[in-house]
């Protein structure tokens, strides 16, 4: 792996000079400035983690490309050993970030991509998997992150693309050359986008055959010239701009993923980066492939942030001096139960992995549904519990500066203090990380992440067999098979 550890990979992100604007203005550094650099150290901790002799295990892979050893995030799992070890290595960085560390969008963009392009070749005769390995063995062997850009803005919801007044609401191409595509429109919500180094388009949903300019999969570098970035607000955010260590809860890894507008405005892409061109009966497989994928990681990321949060409320008691209360000791109780339920979700989709034809492992996708439905409910009941544990102080602390003036800090201590022995500032450091793990932007992520809460409904209702759960009940009461209900 070229790039090998956290200092390295921020080494190379110095090097990339993407257009990317925040509040107005442009960001010259993601790495030092403070909208971006926490979510560049989150995803710092993937790299380390692959250089950490406990984790290497779970967070490094053998290419099936070329026997190297790569990173799990560049990997296309081979059987569902991988599958296990990928969540598992989720809820670790879950556990040791608090927050997105974004490289599983890239994944399961190279996961979904690479079985449905072997598919997709064998029914049109292409060679478009032969191009995409050619740059997925580039990515694994430099440790690549890459961004999977899929949502489009979308624009009138009840037309499809190619019915758009703007015909830019979905990302298209506008022209076709003897030496590659050029393409237009803009991604949303694109997590990790200001700190990946590459960018794979994908389509965002299943298109008919009038939409065949909408159909494209390909790979852009990310500080390709025709590409401008809009970096997204977060809920106090402009503590972290006062560099408010304490006040802005979680400083090191920021709320969430760091999520980015992508404008591609006329971005040629040169052949060997078209990974699909036009095969709109290929489009549907690739956004469920995708979803299911994404879908069965958060079971796994977020139950690492909800270990973090039951710890931190639990903390908390001991410093206020009510752990040893029976109802908190069941709410805590309640805390632990929701998140291993929704860990075994994640568990349960990936052993119940199957192959695809071309040999590339997928989750069982009504598994990762019904996980990901999970997590929006799940996490919210966490984090209410959270909630009632900590107490209402969260919602009224003065800030630090208040904690550090010379002429009311002493009163902060003092009326801010818990059991003895335990400094004041402790008490509000842990009720500010709360803080940041409940509100605000951080449990959006989990309603809408990975597609919002009625896309599983659907899916879930779709895949529910309910045919074969009546005749379950008809066989069991002797009703014959055709007895059709009006
Ligand atoms: Fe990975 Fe979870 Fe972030 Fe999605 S939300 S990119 S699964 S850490
Ligand atoms: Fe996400």
């Amino acid at each position: 792996m070229k790039l090998k550890n956290g200092p390295e990979y921020m080494e190379s992100l110095k090097k990339l000079h993407p257009k990317i604007y925040y509040k107005g203005k442009r960001i010259e550094d993601v790495t030092t400035h403070p909208a971006t650099a926490p979510h560049v150290r989150a995803a710092a901790m993937t790299y380390a983690l692959a250089n950490d002799e406990e984790y290497e295990d779970l967070a490094t892979a053998t290419s099936h490309l070329t026997g190297r050893k790569i990173s799990r995030f560049t990997h296309v799992h081979q059987n569902i050993e991988d599958l296990l070890k990928k969540v598992k290595l989720l809820r670790v960085l879950g556990q040791k970030t608090a927050t997105c560390f974004q490289r599983c969008v890239g994944l399961d963009g190279i996961n979904a991509t690479y079985s449905v392009l072997y598919e997709m070749d064998e029914k049109h005769g292409t060679d478009y998997l032969e191009r995409f390995k050619k740059w997925l063995i580039r990515v694994q062997d430099e440790n690549i992150m890459v961004v999977g850009a899929m949502t489009d803005p979308k624009g009138d919801r009840s037309k499809g693309p190619a019915d758009q007044p703007d015909p830019d609401q979905y990302l298209h191409i506008v022209e076709r050359r003897d030496d590659g595509i050029v393409i237009r429109g803009a991604k949303l919500h694109m997590t990790g986008a200001v700190n990946s180094h590459e960018i794979l388009v994908m389509p965002t949903t299943a298109m008919d055959e009038r939409s065949k300019d909408y159909a494209v999969v390909c790979a852009i570098p990310i500080d390709d010239p025709g590409i401008t970035m809009l970096f997204g607000r977060q809920a106090n955010d402009d503590r972290r701009d006062n560099l408010e260590r304490i006040d802005a809860g979680k400083p090191s890894f920021g709320a969430v993923g760091g999520e980015a507008v992508i404008v591609f405005e006329d971005v040629f892409v040169p052949t060997e980066r078209v990974f699909m061109d036009g095969q709109t009966d290929f489009t549907g497989d690739l956004v469920y492939r995708f979803a299911a994928h994404h879908r069965a990681n958060y079971g796994a990321c977020k139950t690492g942030l909800m270990d973090v949060l039951t710890g931190a409320v639990t903390y908390l008691a001991q410093i206020q001096g009510t752990a040893k209360a029976s109802h908190v000791r069941d709410k805590v109780t309640e805390m632990i139960h929701l998140s291993e339920t929704l860990y075994s979700s994640s568990i349960a989709c990936s052993a119940e992995g199957t192959p695809t034809p071309s040999g590339a492992y997928m989750v069982d996708t009504m598994l990762a549904n019904v996980c990901k439905h999970n997590v929006t409910r799940f996490h919210f009941e966490v984090a209410r519990l959270a909630l009632d544990l900590a107490g209402g102080f969260i919602a009224t602390l003065p800030s630090e500066h208040d904690l550090n003036s010379e002429e009311v800090g002493h009163l902060v201590k003092k009326y801010f203090s818990g059991v003895e022995g335990i400094p004041t500032e402790h008490r509000i450091k842990i009720a500010r990380l709360i803080e940041a793990m409940t509100g605000g932007t951080a449990l959006v992520e989990s309603m809408h992440g990975a597609g919002s809460p009625q896309a599983q409904r659907v899916m879930i209702f779709r895949e529910g067999d309910l045919m074969k759960k009546v005749k379950l009940a008809k066989a069991l009461l002797g009703v014959p098979s055709s007895d059709k209900a009006a």
